[in-house]
């Protein structure tokens, strides 16, 4: 369990989800976050329990070794918090997907008795930073014991951008509060599929140097052109794009994978999206140019009625020199990271 009692006995108790209890005065709405992005609806103890539920059957096939990966895509709430609901999520599913597979264990390897504890590497493609999630493992290593879980967030960032938060910036293994697990690569606006192939080089790195057993993969799709927040140029083909990245991680890292959601705001997009990342799950990519299917949306899906989202015109403003800051400071986490792990 991760959530506090007193938050879980408000947001499962059905009294609580009704208008007239969130217009009452006893404040209690605004102490767990149920306000402005993250109001009260009908059935949301349901709710609630199906994303919680949905995700960790998800994990449970990954822990007890029935599947290599595993799908959940109304999953990826990663701004929930410990006792307080934010940024569209009541539930910090993330979390516990995390904390399950932290606990599976393996036969001890040669010259020790002890089994051997999962690695898991969190990994979040959204367009926010992972907040909830980065929090909740911020500094949760024993400094003398090898660490289990690092968490990783690709994100925007720019002054006022949700979620505010001092974490949300470049990891600099030279800050004095630096945590080699729990680390952050912020974009700026009009990031595309060259930057992300260049921060993928880092990426890559970090995941060599911790080799996790487990990849938790959050594939928000708000960093996708044509999305409202209209931040990013992040296509879902290509090299540097979604699509590659989840490849990457489902067929060739050779990890156990969890995909889960996220965000994305263009519901026809992230539709595709999720879509694709499917059949590239399966091994059996769709072809980018298919045909939409006729159904009752298919009308949503003009004018290309096709499943690719391509990039748009946006002009990227992540610099060389950035981006050369980020592969030199990561170089620097993943040795200290690789010391941590051991053999
Ligand atoms: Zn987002």
């Amino acid at each position: 369990m991760y959530h506090s009692n007193s938050y879980l006995d408000f947001i499962l108790d059905p009294r609580n989800s009704t208008q007239s209890a969130a217009n009452a005065e006893d404040n209690r709405h605004t102490e767990f976050g149920i306000e402005e992005d993250c109001p009260v609806f009908r059935g949301l103890p349901e709710y609630v329990r199906l994303v919680a539920g949905a995700t960790l059957t998800a994990t449970k096939t990954l822990a007890d070794n029935q599947a290599d990966v595993a799908i959940c895509w109304d999953g990826g709430r990663h701004h929930a918090q410990k006792s307080r609901a934010s940024g569209f999520c009541y539930v910090a599913d993330c979390v516990l997907a995390l904390l399950t597979l932290k606990r599976v264990r393996y036969p001890p390897p040669d010259g020790s008795l002890l089994p051997r504890k999962a690695r898991v590497l969190y990994l979040d493609l959204d367009l926010h930073f992972s907040d909830g999630v980065s929090q909740a493992f911020l500094r949760s290593h024993a400094p003398a014991g090898a660490p289990q879980l690092l968490t990783l967030s690709l994100h925007h960032a720019a002054p006022g951008f949700f979620p505010a938060t001092a974490l949300a910036v470049l990891s600099d293994p030279d800050d004095s509060a630096f945590d080699p697990c729990t680390l952050s690569v912020p974009l700026a606006r009009g990031a595309s599929n060259a930057t992300v192939a260049r921060v993928w080089r880092a990426v890559e790195r970090i995941r060599d140097a911790f080799r996790p057993d487990f990849v938790v993969l959050q594939c928000g799709a708000d960093g996708l052109a044509g999305d409202p927040y209209a931040l990013w140029n992040w296509s879902l083909s290509g090299e540097g794009g979604l699509g590659w990245c989840v490849d990457r991680v489902c067929n060739t890292w050779g990890c156990k994978t969890l995909l889960l959601g996220g965000g994305g705001y263009n519901s026809t997009n992230v539709a595709r999206a999720w879509a694709y990342l499917t059949s590239i799950a399966l091994r059996q990519p769709l072809p980018l140019d298919s045909d939409i299917p006729d159904h009752s949306a298919f009308p949503l899906y003009a004018p290309s009625f096709t499943l690719d989202v391509p990039a748009g015109n946006a002009q990227d403003h992540n610099t060389d020199e950035y981006l050369q800051m980020v592969e030199s400071r990561f170089d620097r986490a993943a040795e200290i990271i690789r010391e941590k792990v051991g053999q």
